[in-house]
């Protein structure tokens, strides 16, 4: 299903660089950048360069492959700016603190090997 509105999302104007962001990685379908309000220590956003996909449901059901790569994607991010143990999450609806109707996963870490990542982390988001 393709977004309702009009106006490109705001990670599509990051995938056209029409606003600045950290991009940490990209591959051809995927991109991803520092999240803008962090919430732990390692907060990095992974999306899709398409923006049909509004969230994690639809993409799993419209092309899982995309969704694999998106995973193995923060998969890498966290191996290379984490202690190894991260969070994955995908809000999924207003309720559940969605703001950005384009699919995204967050990857939420800490990069020193001492440091728990709190209940607030995820609660926050
Ligand atoms: P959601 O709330 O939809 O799960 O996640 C959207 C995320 O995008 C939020 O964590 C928010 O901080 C981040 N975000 C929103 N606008 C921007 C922006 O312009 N640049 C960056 N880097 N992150 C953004």
């Amino acid at each position: 299903m393709s977004s309702s509105g009009a106006q490109p999302s705001i990670f599509s104007r990051i995938v056209a660089r029409e606003i600045p962001a950290t991009i940490v990685a990209e591959t051809e379908h995927i991109i991803a950048f520092l999240d803008v309000a962090p919430k732990a220590p390692v907060h990095v956003v992974v999306t899709t360069k398409d923006p049909q996909y509004q969230n994690v449901v639809e993409l799993a059901a419209g092309n899982p492959t995309l969704l694999a790569e998106l995973v193995a994607v923060a998969e890498r991010i966290a191996a290379e700016r984490t202690n190894g143990q991260f969070r994955l999450v995908f809000n999924t609806g207003v309720a559940a603190g969605q703001t950005v109707f384009h699919v995204h996963a967050h990857v939420l870490g800490s990069s020193t090997p001492t440091d728990s990542l709190g209940e607030d982390s995820l609660g926050a988001l």
